[in-house]
């Protein structure tokens, strides 16, 4: 099964509207199509201005959160249908800096999927250990408990369109990125976990991307990676040069 490696910048809580417009002017004349995807999943307050600057550019468009519910006393929070009304095509769910930060569990991940996918957005699903559990040997316990309780009750046609982020929380930010071939084992190892919960149809079909300290000079090792369909990447897809940078790496 050929799959369609997906490089995703996430932005976290970085840049403005004009910021964001500045980025996608100087990259989107430069973007491949076709054999990579290229997403960017910026703050809410940008979504609208970079669906409508990436208009006929190849590139979509993802938000960071999204609530389960479609509208209601939820105050501070944006619905699966808002983020489709504008034009948004992904979503993060899941992050560690969400699951560290903003209380989000293996339930409440799981909740959202099944709500994007009902509104037809298309979840980025981060796992990954963190330092402590990864020295104690707890990675694949852990992260097969994250993927199995995320994936819960979802449909086999939408666990093919699902990505899965494998982000070990230790190499976030820090410039400590795990190997290729520390990551590419545990990756197979998530795709072996989509086959049990599905079956080996949708477990070839599934992308799982690295994230944890990708730049240009180490996304190369990654992508030869059999399982390894792309990356997730903060810090390096802030600059619009090595953000091309990552996109071009796939050959
Ligand atoms: C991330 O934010 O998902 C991430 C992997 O960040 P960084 O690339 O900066 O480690």
């Amino acid at each position: 099964m050929q799959r369609t490696p997906i490089i995703a910048g996430n932005w976290k809580m970085h840049k403005t509207i004009q910021e964001a417009r500045d980025f996608v002017r100087a990259v989107r004349s430069f973007l491949p199509g076709g054999k990579v995807e290229t997403v960017i999943c910026a703050p809410f307050t940008a979504l609208a201005a970079l669906v409508e600057e990436l208009h006929n550019y190849p590139a979509a468009i993802g938000a960071q959160n999204v609530h389960w519910e479609e509208s209601g006393a939820y105050t501070g929070e944006i619905s699966p249908g808002m983020l489709v009304e504008i034009g948004v095509k992904y979503v993060i769910i899941g992050h560690s800096e969400r699951r560290e930060y903003f209380a989000e569990t293996d339930e409440t991940v799981n909740r959202k999927a099944k709500a994007a996918f009902a509104h037809g957005l298309l979840p980025i699903v981060c796992v990954g250990e963190n330092l402590e559990q990864r020295e104690s040997g707890k990675t694949k316990e852990l992260v097969r408990d994250q993927v199995i309780r995320a994936v819960e009750g979802l449909s086999s046609e939408q666990a093919k369109q699902l990505v899965i982020a494998y982000e070990p929380v230790w190499a976030i930010g820090t410039g400590k990125s795990s190997s290729a071939e520390d990551a590419q084992e545990v990756i197979a190892f998530i795709r072996s976990m989509v086959e049990d919960a599905f079956d080996s149809q949708v477990a070839s079909q599934v992308r799982i991307q690295y994230g944890g300290s990708v730049k240009p000079d180490n996304i190369m090792a990654y992508l030869e990676q059999p399982d390894i369909d792309g990356a997730l990447v903060g810090g390096a897809s802030l600059a619009p040069d090595s953000f091309l940078q990552l996109v071009e790496a796939v050959r």
